[in-house]
């Protein structure tokens, strides 16, 4: 028995349509992440089991789960879309887990919804794949994000431009409420709906905020956390667009998402962002942007005086600025093993620099400064010597950065390598660049081979949605 209470479904009608998961037509078991099932109060071998397989590819739905696709709007690239919605995702219920806190269970992938517009409802296997590593590596570094519990193939062909096979990840979140959900309601006047939904999320996710106001600066809070998090691993989202920015600050919607091998600011991956609207450097601005036109949303719910709520609420979103880069400097600050310095944020941006101009791989760097092995990362090694008297100077803690340093990150081109051979039937390539990922800090020499960066030849240039 799954413990569920499905707070989005008690809401008023328009938040949602009722839908089930279309059944598939043979599912297969991938991906399990058991200590999270064990985190949420659910049994790990059930899940495995054909009772369990079959909730998770959507053939069954477990006695009080309240299936639903969700409504949402949403900017994309900057263009708004006033209907969006859940148009391949069901919203399975909310689980409680034994520590009191709420979870959504959403199945990706699960078949067509009122919202899929010419979708197909679907998700082959190697996007599912990507988020499945992606999201759990991002979870093992501390980054608030959605987390997989698990994979399944449907046994059915998912036609992109070739036939793929088709697969349904199961997705937990504290919420799928984004920015859109907001804007959703806002572009519709729906006042009632939007003072509903702003309870709502104050009740689930920002207890402390006193009204409109109060939770839009928790949440441009939180999302500044967030985004300096993303900035420290060299991750970009991808697809920064209003319907993928989750209103509880997790990291939400790992499309053609991907982490810079070579660092260098201004790099994009996503083949559908042409312009790098979405580039690694963009994201904190970008960020900005989106919690603008969350603030838009809200400005109606601040009171009767509209000037000054607006005042107000532009006063809040400015507040990003200072949190993002008092974050920035305390994630920066740990990869440089220092604390509370005045020197933190010369020295990141001199080592950024010489990163930059001779391609430095960003994760081999912060890795191997402990141990003298960043060295070996640069063409010409002399700007970085000087550096690196500079740094050391400052005497850095080796703890600190030890914890906030990965050595080894889900790289593009292994992601590709590991989705190819699951396409092909074989799991194994993809369970060990799973554990060494979510492994990211153990010193393990077995996993070396994955902490490299790609040869000319293996890079991955451009990653799809
Ligand atoms: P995304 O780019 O993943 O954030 O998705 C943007 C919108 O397109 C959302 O409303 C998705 O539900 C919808 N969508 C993406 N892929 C599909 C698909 N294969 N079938 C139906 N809807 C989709
Ligand atoms: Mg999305
Ligand atoms: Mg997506």
């Amino acid at each position: 028995m799954i413990r569920f209470d499905n707070s989005y479904a008690r809401l008023p009608q328009g938040f949602f349509a009722r839908i089930a998961p279309t059944p598939v037509a043979a599912p297969q078991l991938q991906a399990l992440n058991r200590p999270l099932a064990r985190q949420l109060g659910l049994d790990p071998d059930w899940l495995a089991g054909p009772d369990g397989v079959a909730m998770l590819a959507g053939n069954a739905i477990p006695d009080g789960a309240e299936p639903i696709a969700q409504a949402y709007a949403g900017h994309q690239f900057g263009g708004f879309v006033p209907q969006l919605g859940d148009g391949r995702a069901v919203l399975l219920g909310e689980v409680m887990a034994p520590d009191g806190s709420r979870h959504d269970i959403q199945l990706k992938g699960s078949g067509p919804t009122p919202f899929s517009r010419r979708g197909d409802g679907r998700a082959w296997l190697g996007p599912v794949l990507r988020e499945y590593a992606v999201s759990e590596f991002m979870a093992a570094m501390g980054v608030p994000t959605t987390r997989a519990l698990a994979a399944v193939t449907t046994g059915e062909t998912v036609w992109r431009e070739d036939g793929l096979p088709g697969a349904v990840l199961t997705r937990v979140a504290a919420s799928h409420i984004r920015v859109g959900t907001f804007q959703y309601f806002a572009v519709r006047g729906q006042a009632e709906a939007l003072a509903a939904l702003t309870d709502h999320v104050i009740a689930r996710h920002y207890p402390q905020a006193d009204g409109p106001l109060a939770l839009l600066d928790q949440v441009v809070a939180r999302q500044a956390e967030t985004i300096a998090r993303w900035m420290a691993l060299g991750f970009i989202h991808g697809v920064m667009n209003t319907d993928n920015m989750a209103i509880s600050g997790e990291t939400i919607d790992y499309g053609p998402c991907a982490f810079m091998d070579a660092y260098h600011p201004d790099t994009v991956f996503s083949s559908i962002d042409r312009m790098g609207r979405y580039a690694w450097a963009q994201q904190p601005q970008i960020a900005v942007w989106n919690l603008a036109q969350l603030a838009t949303c809200l400005i109606p719910l601040m009171g009767a005086d509209r000037d000054a709520a607006i005042a107000a609420a532009t006063t809040s979103v400015h507040a990003f600025a200072p949190t993002y880069q008092a974050a920035w400097l305390r994630r920066f600050g740990d990869k440089l093993g220092l604390k509370d310095s005045p020197a933190i944020q010369p020295l990141a941006e001199a080592l950024l620099g010489l990163m930059a101009e001779q391609g430095a791989d960003f994760t081999r760097v912060f890795a191997g400064l402990g141990d003298g092995r960043a060295r070996a990362e640069f063409a010409d090694p002399a700007p970085f010597d000087d550096w690196m008297r500079d740094w050391q100077a400052h005497q850095p803690d080796p703890a600190l950065m030890a914890e906030a340093n990965p050595r080894r990150i889900p790289r593009n081109h292994r992601i590709e390598e590991a989705i190819a051979a699951a396409v092909a039937g074989q799991m194994e390539p993809f369970r060990r660049l799973f554990d060494a990922v979510t492994h990211p800090r153990e010193d393990r020499p077995d996993w070396d081979d994955l902490a490299l960066a790609p040869r000319p030849e293996q890079r991955v240039r451009q990653t799809f949605c």
